[in-house]
């Protein structure tokens, strides 16, 4: 694909967003460097919807490298919770992010419930400059349900207490290449690429 950039900050300090979003971008003739390359400070997260939260990231990043940005901001949805963790996912157990105590409040919100469908969501929002005034915005969902104890090493996050209906695994026993192809994450940005694609046309 003949892209109109050659360069392409990731908004992001998480390490286990950073490394998906490298592996689906790394077939594109692209330097993708992650905002911590260019001591970008952590962008304020203060709205209640995923693309508001996702456009301020890359804009920030933006603006603070010269560079076009990407930005994810996804989260876990559970039906039982209304929505909740949601755009709250990193924080869900308050601060400091902890994976970990994230993954224990999720299991006690959800003692005894028996309804434990969920979905991952993410919206990738692309900026080719910091006041770029049309921003290319994916989204993917990811659906599957949560289980009543963890299951895996990989992935980051609830990955371990996320199944996957279809494999019938968790999305941290899923390959990181699997994982990939079916995430919110791999959808969203296979969706994102293709505007990008119509755009340079
Ligand atoms: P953000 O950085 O504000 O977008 O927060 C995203 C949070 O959602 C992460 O810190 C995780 O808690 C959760 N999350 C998003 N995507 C995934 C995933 O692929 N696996 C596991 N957790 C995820």
């Amino acid at each position: 694909m003949a892209l109109p950039f050659q360069k392409l900050v990731i908004a992001s300090g998480n390490q286990g967003k950073l490394k998906e979003i490298q592996a689906l971008l790394a077939p594109l003739a692209l330097e993708v460097l992650p905002q911590s390359a260019f001591n970008v400070p952590e962008a304020e997260e203060p709205f209640v919807t995923f693309v508001e939260n996702a456009l301020t990231k890359a804009r920030h990043a933006s603006r603070h490298t010269g560079l076009p940005a990407l930005a994810d901001d996804s989260g876990i949805c559970v039906d039982a919770l209304q929505g909740a963790p949601g755009v709250y996912s990193a924080r869900y157990a308050g601060e400091p992010k902890s994976d970990a105590r994230n993954n224990e409040k999720l299991l006690q919100s959800l003692s005894g419930v028996q309804d434990r469908h969920a979905h991952y969501y993410c919206v990738m929002v692309l900026v080719r400059h910091a006041d770029d005034p049309q921003p290319l915005i994916a989204e993917g969902i990811w659906q599957g349900e949560i289980l009543t104890s963890a299951r895996g090493e990989g992935g980051f996050g609830y990955d371990p207490l996320f199944l996957d209906a279809k494999t019938g695994q968790t999305a941290a026993e899923l390959s990181a290449e699997i994982k990939n192809r079916i995430s919110h994450r791999g959808h969203a940005l296979s969706r994102l690429l293709h505007q990008l694609e119509r755009l340079a046309l």
